[in-house]
C-alpha cells in the first residue's frame, strides 16, 4: 500500500478531523463522513453526503476507503461463513460468521495479527508462527466484512470476539482502538458490551484492558486447571500459570463487573479427566464466569507432533455435567463449520497449502469496496 495513503478505517474521531483540517477542509465534516461510511458497509455514498470538492479530492489521493478485501468465503452445512481476508499491506487473515439461533442474527469472530507467536498445541493458526500485528483499520474492516455477509443473508450481526487468530493482548493498543470504533454510535455502533477479548492469559494485557474502562468483556482460553497439563497445551503459561491467570481474570472482574467467559477445548485423555473437572470447579470457586466447554476439532498434528483427538460426546456431556453438579455455570459450545476449517487458523492454512505464494502479500486492493 502506498505509504501516503490512509484508510479511512485507520482514522478516528481525533484524527479524521484532524486530517481534515490540515487540509483546509472542515473538521466538523468527519462525523458525517465517519456515519456515511460505517452506515453503508464500509463505503461512502457520495450522492448522500454534502461535502464540499476539497474533501472528494481527499479520497483521490490521501485517503482510501478499503485496505482489504475477501480473498476466499466457505459457508458451512451449519450456516458457518468463513471468510480469507487479503489485507493490501500483505498477508491474509481469517474472520467467521456464526449464525445464532435466532433467525435474525449473527455473531462474528475476528483475528488480531497475522499469524500467531502463542505455539498452542493444539491450534492451526500458530503453524506458520507470526507475521505482524493488525493495524486497528484492518481489525475494523473484518468486522465491516462480517456485517455485510450477515446482511447479506438477512442476519444481523449482533456481537463480535476477538477469538480469531492471533493473541489480542499482544497488539493490545491497535485492538482497543478497533474496539473503539467498532463499539461508537458515531462509527461501527456494535455498542461495548456486545464485543468480547479472549486471551492465553497475558496478565499485564489483561489489566490494561481493565484499565481501558471499554466495557467489554474477558474470555479466558484456560484449556487446563492445573500447569502440568496445561504448559503442554498452551506455552505461554510457563510465563503466566494459572494461579496468576485466573487471578488476573478476577481483577478484571472486580474492575468492570462483567461475567468472564472461561474457554475450555475438551482433548481426549489430555484435559477431560474427572479429576481435571474437579479441579477446574475448585478454580472456579467464588468466580463469576461461566465456562464453555469447547469438544477439541483436529487440525492434524500439533507443534510438538502430536495428534489430538475429540472426546466422545458422552464424555463432553459427562465433563460438563461433573462442573454443574459442582455448581459451576458450564454449557458446551458446539464446533461450527467443520466442513469449512472452521478451527482457528485452517482456511488460512489450507490456502497456504494449495498456493504458498497466496500466504503474501494481495495485489493492492481497489478502492471500491468488494463486499
Ligand atoms: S489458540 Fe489463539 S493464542 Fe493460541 S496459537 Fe491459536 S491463535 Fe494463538
Amino acid at each position: 500500500m502506498n505509504t501516503r495513503v490512509t484508510a479511512l478505517t485507520d482514522l478516528d474521531l481525533e484524527s479524521l478531523p484532524a486530517l481534515l483540517k490540515r487540509h483546509g477542509c472542515p473538521p466538523s465534516h468527519a462525523r458525517t463522513l465517519f456515519r456515511n461510511f460505517y452506515d453503508n458497509s464500509g463505503s461512502l455514498d457520495w450522492q448522500a453526503i454534502e461535502v464540499g470538492a476539497r474533501v472528494r479530492r481527499l479520497f483521490d489521493g490521501e485517503i482510501s476507503q478499503r485496505q482489504s478485501t475477501i480473498l476466499r468465503s466457505h459457508t458451512s452445512g451449519d450456516g458457518t461463513t468463513k471468510l480469507l481476508v487479503g489485507m493490501a499491506n500483505g498477508g491474509a487473515v481469517e474472520s467467521v460468521l456464526m449464525p445464532s439461533h435466532r433467525p435474525d442474527r449473527a455473531a462474528g469472530c475476528v483475528s488480531s495479527q497475522l499469524g500467531c507467536a502463542m505455539g498452542c498445541d493444539f491450534c492451526a493458526s500458530t503453524k506458520n508462527g507470526f507475521e505482524r500485528n493488525l493495524s486497528a483499520g484492518e481489525i475494523v474492516e473484518q468486522f465491516l466484512h462480517l456485517r455485510a455477509t450477515a446482511a447479506s443473508i438477512g442476519r444481523r450481526l449482533t456481537s463480535l470476539v476477538f477469538m480469531g487468530m492471533g493473541e489480542p493482548m499482544l497488539n493490545l493498543p491497535e485492538v482497543i482502538g478497533a474496539i473503539r470504533r467498532i463499539a461508537h454510535g458515531q462509527m461501527g455502533s456494535l455498542g461495548w458490551r456486545q464485543i468480547t477479548v479472549s486471551t492465553v492469559g497475558i496478565v499485564p494485557g489483561i489489566d490494561a484492558l481493565a484499565e481501558a474502562n471499554l466495557n467489554v468483556h474477558l474470555a479466558l482460553s484456560l484449556h487446563a486447571p492445573d500447569d502440568e497439563t496445561r504448559a503442554k497445551l498452551v506455552p505461554m503459561n510457563r510465563r503466566y500459570p494459572v494461579a496468576l491467570i485466573v487471578e488476573a481474570a478476577r481483577r478484571f472482574q472486580e474492575r468492570t463487573g462483567r461475567i468472564c467467559t472461561i474457554e475450555y477445548c475438551l482433548i481426549r485423555d489430555v484435559n477431560d479427566t474427572d479429576d481435571h473437572a474437579r479441579q477446574l470447579a475448585s478454580l472456579m470457586s467464588g468466580f463469576r464466569a461461566h465456562v464453555n466447554v469447547i469438544p477439541y476439532n483436529p487440525i492434524g498434528l500439533g507443534l510438538s507432533g502430536r495428534e489430538y483427538r475429540r472426546p466422545s460426546y458422552e464424555r463432553v456431556i459427562e465433563f460438563v455435567d461433573l462442573l454443574r453438579d459442582q455448581g459451576v455455570v458450564a454449557h458446551v459450545r458446539a464446533t461450527r463449520g467443520d466442513d469449512v476449517n472452521a478451527a482457528c487458523g485452517q482456511l488460512r492454512q489450507a490456502q497456504l497449502v494449495e498456493s504458498p505464494q497466496s500466504g503474501g502479500p494481495p495485489p493492492r486492493v481497489a478502492q471500491a469496496s468488494s463486499l
